[in-house]
């Protein structure tokens, strides 16, 4: 019979990596939280005032009423009066999760193993206490003694000292193989994986020890920290490192914050901050995306302030993407160049580590920063390649509704990108005069085909405004004729169909308008119009700064100069005020 096979504690750690009993419980009976837990009404015997506990820390109910307990399989194969096996096979069906099912000999294999490795987590912590060196370490690493027992670190001894303890347990050698602590080398001899290592027990979300990390203690040139191996009790993307230790104020707060490593984790609780985890590895799975949105809707992940610790921050903020549903997100803490959680708290102090979490940034900024970084110059190809990135991006979010919000947020993002490209390059003037003023002259065009309106309102500017190139200008003209002051309105259509002026001039003037304009409000359609026609007096006045100067130079008389040197210095003035208008 299917599911005859499975252990209760393999669907309870499923369960508890997806989900939590209380949300379970809560679909059938109202629960309200009343401390660590939640209270109700006993569905299984009649009563006025609640006395039925719902548990999340240890996944257990129990009713003080008619004195009925259990977990997760217990309350379902009550209420739904359902088999062993049937309660299994719904608690899978609901989580959506394919439950592998093993014989009797894997099974037993597999308890065999977690209870070994409950042995050897006690020895490690005899080890510490007994090793001199080792508890040095710790101590001067780990400030907190509370922390030590807390985190139940222990110290790996030499080969000899680990082999002995696991024969006296009565482990066959080949047993003593399968604990992965110990690896047979070529030459048949044992070495041990941990040997003289800080060890760092991982716990599954059902509180077994399933792993070790182990951490050098002696500096030399060995790799730093090394973990268990994957296997059938240690599944990397279905851990979190520091949950069970840190559980009960990640409850309580509602607030959890993913970091790199075990020390990192430890690091933060010195200081005090005890909802921190670390995933083993710089990725995240959706188990542990949804058992960190299982405790607050937006997680913060704080990697090292280094290249690495930044790429790693974005390939989760790709990853997560997938995920979202409304309400849940992440958020990411940026961390000064060369620091890390540990080195941060060390020089500064808690409250600014709070500030740093404060000022974090959002998913879809991260987002939006990664796709900004992924093009070069705003040419029409790459805007291209950005509206290409923005789609697949939003598209890559499998709930519509975010999907779509997403996608809004990645236009007005653009869009915005675009508007102050534009008073950047009005910035540099100097150095882009030419190109800018054609953009500029161009943008006069679009104004007076796309915004007829708001045009007029700065009808003798643009009527006096003179464009650069000729054929522009003619075209500025035409259009100011027929529109503003004859008031036809001719759109792009009519213009491109009826008229002589180039195809290709018409193409990017619609293209500037959906670059440039699309997106913004009336106002700020304002402000980019009154820009552009003070950029566009800027080479008016030069060059009757130019004449004055001649003029100067070639007075005859006293008076007659320094009238024209008046007139020369209010130009300069203008030329600055509108300058400095743009640098505001
Ligand atoms: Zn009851």
């Amino acid at each position: 019979m299917i599911g005859k096979n499975i252990s209760v504690d393999e669907i309870l750690t499923q369960f508890n990596n997806r989900s939590k009993l209380s949300s379970l419980i809560s679909k059938y009976v109202q629960l309200s939280p009343r401390g660590n837990s939640f209270v109700g009404k006993c569905p299984f015997h009649n009563e006025k005032t609640p006395s039925f506990n719902v548990n999340d820390d240890k996944g257990l109910f129990y009713c003080f009423g008619c004195k009925v307990g259990g977990n997760a399989i217990t309350f379902i194969s009550k209420y739904k009066n359902l088999s062993f096996s049937e309660s299994i096979k719904f608690l899978a069906d609901m989580l959506g999760i394919e439950i592998s099912y093993e014989n009797k000999e894997q099974l037993k294999k597999k308890n065999n193993k977690l209870f070994v490795y409950k042995l050897i987590n006690d020895f490690f912590k005899k080890s510490l206490e007994k090793n001199k060196n080792a508890l040095n370490y710790a101590n001067l690493r780990i400030k907190n003694k509370q922390l030590i027992s807390d985190f139940e670190i222990g110290f790996c001894p030499d080969d000899n000292e680990l082999i002995n303890f696991l024969k006296s347990e009565g482990l066959s050698i080949e047993e003593i193989q399968e604990t992965d602590l110990l690896i047979k080398n070529r030459k048949n001899q044992f070495f041990g994986r941990f040997k003289d290592r800080l060890i760092f027990p991982i716990f599954s979300f059902s509180n077994k020890v399933v792993g070790f990390g182990g951490r050098e203690i002696n500096e030399n040139s060995r790799i730093k920290y090394i973990n268990s191996q994957e296997s059938q009790i240690f599944k990397k993307s279905e851990l979190l490192f520091g949950f069970k230790q840190n559980s009960e104020v990640i409850r309580k707060e509602k607030k959890i914050i993913l970091v790199e490593g075990y020390m990192d984790v430890i690091s933060l609780a010195q200081s005090e901050i005890r909802f921190a985890v670390a995933s083993l590895g710089t990725t995240l799975s959706k188990t542990q995306i949804q058992k960190m949105w299982n405790y607050s809707d937006t997680p913060l992940i704080c990697f090292d302030g280094d290249d690495a610790g930044r790429k790693s921050s974005k390939n989760i903020a790709l990853k997560c993407l997938e995920f979202l549903v409304p309400g849940k997100s992440f958020k990411f803490i940026k961390l000064p160049e060369g620091f890390d959680p540990d080195t941060f708290l060390k020089k500064y102090s808690k409250k600014k580590f709070f500030e740093l979490m404060q000022s974090s940034y959002n998913l879809s900024d991260l987002v939006w920063q990664i796709i900004l970084e992924s093009i070069d110059k705003p040419t029409p190809e790459n805007i291209a390649l950005l509206d290409q990135k923005i789609k697949l991006l939003s598209s890559k979010i499998s709930n519509r509704i975010v999907s779509d919000e997403y996608f809004k947020f990645f236009i007005k993002k653009k869009n915005d990108y675009l508007w102050n490209l534009n008073l950047k390059k009005k910035k540099t003037v100097h150095t882009t005069e030419k190109v800018q003023e054609l953009i500029n002259e161009k943008l006069v065009l679009v104004f007076l085909i796309f915004e007829i309106e708001l045009t007029r309102h700065f009808n003798e500017e643009v009527s006096e405004a003179i464009l650069g190139n000729k054929d522009l200008n003619s075209f500025k003209d035409a259009l100011f004729k027929r529109n503003i002051i004859e008031k036809k309105k001719i759109d792009l259509d009519y213009l491109v169909n009826n008229t002589e002026y180039s195809k290709q001039i018409l193409a990017e003037i619609e293209s500037l308008n959906k670059t440039h304009l699309k997106g913004l409000n009336i106002e700020e359609k304002r402000v980019l119009l009154r820009h552009i026609l003070d950029n566009l007096k800027i080479p008016i006045l030069k060059k009757e700064a130019a004449v004055i100067k001649k003029k100067i130079l070639e007075a005859e008389d006293d008076e007659k100069q320094s009238a024209q040197v008046n007139k020369y210095n209010e130009i300069l003035k203008e030329i600055k005020i509108i300058q400095n208008k743009e640098l505001e």
